[in-house]
């Protein structure tokens, strides 16, 4: 049995191998100022969460093939058509009609620009991004919306060009895959399994 749950999925059903929750022994809670009398126990609780990502999964895999997808409204009778929006919306937020998909890798690679950015000192539980973490808010000719993401390489300005950067080798399926650089940076300068 494997240690870790593993899910597909076959007849539009999940079907699940492994182990999805682990037993860890729990340890007694006790009070130092009072002759260390019992106050409670610790329940470690480790499980495994299935995650669908529903129709945004191919913006997911894409990332993993170095490609970044957005949406666009080409609904004829929508007030907003053409709209394009990144971060990927499945639906249009004016007329609820199903987006077209859209590959918006070559316009990110000749128009992204930082918006806004924070750096962050400390992250909360589970963060495995390096600190301190530069996000950063990215901004594109002709898309509707601003991306948050994050800068792997040198430190943010308002303005400043990027491009994207994509984890092909050994990717994770999740956010973390797609990351940013100074434009100009090298091949040889990305964090490993990174490519452009
Ligand atoms: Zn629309």
């Amino acid at each position: 049995m494997s240690m870790y749950g593993q899910v597909f999925v076959k007849n539009n059903q999940y079907k699940l191998k492994g182990v999805f929750h682990h037993l860890t022994p729990n340890t007694p809670i006790r009070n130092a100022d009072d002759g260390w009398k019992l106050m409670g126990v610790t329940n470690p609780r480790d499980m495994t969460y299935i995650h669908s990502y529903g129709g945004e999964a191919i913006f997911f895999e894409s990332l993993s093939q170095g490609k970044l997808l957005a949406t666009r409204c080409d609904n004829p009778d929508c007030e907003t058509s053409g709209t394009i929006y990144i971060p990927f919306r499945i639906h249009c937020p004016d007329c609820l009609a199903k987006n077209t998909v859209i590959d918006l890798t070559d316009i990110a690679k000749k128009t992204a620009r930082v918006h806004t950015f924070m750096t962050c000192a400390r992250s909360g539980a589970f963060n495995l991004l390096d600190k301190p973490i530069r996000f950063i808010n990215i901004e594109f000719d002709g898309v509707a919306t601003i991306l948050m993401s994050y800068l792997s390489i040198g430190d943010p300005t308002i303005g400043m060009k990027v491009v994207p950067i994509f984890k092909t080798c050994g990717p994770t399926f999740t956010i973390l895959d797609l990351s940013w650089v100074p434009k100009g940076t090298g091949q040889g300068q990305l964090p490993e399994g990174f490519s452009f």
